[in-house]
């Protein structure tokens, strides 16, 4: 499978990654759009959220504590948790990511 998001889990393609554990890896989105702009994804392959499945539910849950623990560790006052579901959703790689964006206000399109 040609997924870049799976490349960066098992490291043959290079990521900043600034945070990872046995199910979840963390880094840095490669074209920012706010000062702090970084992805959470599960390691293993899920196409989407669209595509998740009730034994996932800890995973998903263990994603969003993810996402509050780098905020913490970073003294993030306010940040914005974004997860893109489908091309008409505005999703490009197809391997389920979250994105932490912080750092400049941020509205909702
Ligand atoms: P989506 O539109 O699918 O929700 O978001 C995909 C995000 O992945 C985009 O913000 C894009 O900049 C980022 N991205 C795409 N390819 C790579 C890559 O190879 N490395 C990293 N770090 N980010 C990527
Ligand atoms: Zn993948």
């Amino acid at each position: 499978m040609d997924c870049i998001f799976c490349k960066i889990v098992n490291k043959q393609a290079p990521a900043d990654i600034v945070y990872e554990n046995d199910k979840i890896i963390a880094f840095k989105d490669v074209n920012p759009k706010a000062p702090v702009h970084l992805l959470i994804i599960p390691k293993k392959h899920i196409l989407s959220i669209d595509h998740i499945e009730i034994q996932d539910k800890t995973l998903m849950g263990e994603i969003i504590l993810t996402a509050q623990k780098i905020a913490r560790e970073r003294n993030l006052t306010g940040y914005r948790l974004v997860i893109n579901v489908g091309r008409e959703g505005g999703q490009v790689i197809d391997h389920l990511h979250l994105h932490l964006l912080s750092g400049k206000p941020i509205k909702l399109p």
